[in-house]
């Protein structure tokens, strides 16, 4: 083996790894896994998570970036904006008092393969 096996292989791995931090987790769901992602990566100003999610878990459902569109979500961070809330208390920051979502939003509660409804963590948000 020289060197430049080594370095290839290692560039295999990354790329496998990089491949799994950015792959929904079996039973995770739309919200659960672009919450992931935008704390991770950020938003793009696309619906490339959302994108990415439809393509592994729900490959047949056509219409979900329009449905999102109609709640007011054109790129992945208005999902959470406009579309979707947390079912969970926030959490106060007793320093700054700036309040986050709890450290239990990071889990998704699951749901059935194929299913494009979020877990029982979030509620679509009155308007
Ligand atoms: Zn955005
Ligand atoms: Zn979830």
């Amino acid at each position: 083996m020289t060197v430049d096996d080594g370095i290839g292989t290692l560039e295999i791995e990354l790329a496998e790894l990089a491949q799994g931090l950015t792959e929904p987790g079996p039973g995770e769901c739309l919200q659960c896994f672009t919450n992931r992602m935008l704390v991770e990566f950020g938003c793009d100003c696309s619906l490339r998570w959302a994108r990415r999610w439809r393509e592994v878990r729900a490959p047949r459902a056509y219409r979900l970036l329009e449905r999102l569109g109609r709640r007011g979500a054109y790129c992945d961070c208005e999902i959470f904006l406009n579309g979707w809330d947390v079912t969970v208390e926030p959490v106060v920051d007793p320093v700054t008092g700036e309040s986050r979502w709890p450290a239990e939003v990071d889990g998704c509660r699951g749901v059935r393969t194929g299913s494009t409804l979020p877990c029982s963590l979030w509620t679509e948000r009155r308007r």
